[in-house]
């Protein structure tokens, strides 16, 4: 049996506008495309909040996946919602709105099973809420954390505090920038590195990851699409892969977390390739060994011969 991952995070419904095509209202949040994802490669507990209008319907994205729900309560109110719109530039999204609704008086309560889960990530919502999810596991061996401009700019304090506890931080590049004012990616996972984290992993969208090892970095590039539809989410499912896939391991080894970064990167370019959650409802494990090979070639090159 594989080791579990405990998460926490918004699960949604978004509304997407891309220059190819748009959606409303489908299912979407940080810990939904977190858990999917992860599901893939070792058992997720999912704690969240969903209000009355979060059908059976909608219930059925976590369908028969490694998914254990006992943590995600379900009170009246709407569920949060997002609504984000993407130019040319997929790599530059606008939030159009962002209502919190029943995640604003939520009080995340980790069901007693859950307390001894070893590894844990903190996807996107409030700091206080990531934090109170933390303080409810007993001695976690790993615990990683993703963030938003929305929170960095919002409540900083909380954050800081909640960074101080955490063994890893996943965010993006602008993100990365914004939370250590520094331009340079290299120097801003450095400054990072001091507010707490050990590990800092940089997401840079099409242009790949970026990610500290021993005392350098590591580096992935994108894989070249043809076809990019939607980067919705991307970025929690990047963490579904590395974190699914390093609890699988039960291994944080430098090495098991350049793997990780593989599977992570596999998983995102899969994932943009259709709309929301569309394209990781419909994968298969042979989808995704066959582009962590694709990976593999991609940036494999022999020695230098002269
Ligand atoms: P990503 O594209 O990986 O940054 O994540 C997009 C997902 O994050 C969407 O499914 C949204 O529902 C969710 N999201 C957007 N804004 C927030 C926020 N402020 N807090 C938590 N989740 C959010």
């Amino acid at each position: 049996m594989t080791h579990p991952v405990l998460t926490v995070g918004s699960v949604a419904f978004d509304s997407i506008r891309t220059p190819f095509g748009e959606v409303s209202r489908v299912v979407g949040g940080a810990a939904t495309y977190f858990s999917i994802a992860a599901s893939f490669f070792s058992e997720v507990r999912l704690v969240a909040v969903v209000g009355e209008d979060f059908g059976e319907r909608h219930m059925q994205v976590f369908g028969d996946r490694r998914i254990d729900l006992e943590g995600l309560q379900r009170v009246p109110g709407d569920t949060f919602r997002w609504k984000g719109e993407y130019k040319l530039d997929l790599n530059a999204r606008e939030t159009i709105y962002t209502h919190l609704n029943v995640f604003q008086d939520f009080s995340p309560r980790v069901p007693e099973r859950f307390r001894s889960t070893p590894i844990v990530f903190l996807a996107n919502i409030h700091p206080a809420l990531q934090m109170e999810v933390l303080d409810q596991i007993e001695a976690p061996r790993f615990v990683a954390l993703d963030t938003m401009n929305y929170w960095i700019d919002g409540t900083p304090a909380e954050l800081e505090r909640v960074l101080q506890r955490v063994d890893a931080v996943v965010i993006n590049d602008e993100e990365a920038r914004q939370l250590s004012g520094k331009a340079n990616l290299v120097q801003a996972a450095r400054e990072i590195r001091e507010m707490g984290p050990e590990r800092v992993v940089i997401k840079r969208g099409e242009h790949g990851v970026l990610l500290t090892r021993g005392d350098g970095f590591f580096a992935a590039p994108g894989l070249p699409l043809e076809e990019v539809c939607d980067p919705t989410g991307a970025g929690d499912t990047f963490a579904g892969g590395f974190i699914g896939y390093l609890t699988a391991a039960g291994d944080l080894s430098d090495d098991a977390v350049t793997r990780a970064a593989i599977c992570g990167s596999a998983m995102a370019s899969l994932s943009v390739e259709d709309f929301g959650l569309s394209r990781l409802l419909s994968l298969t494990d042979e989808d995704i060994r066959s582009r962590f090979e694709a990976f593999r070639r991609l940036t494999h090159f022999d020695e230098l011969d002269y």
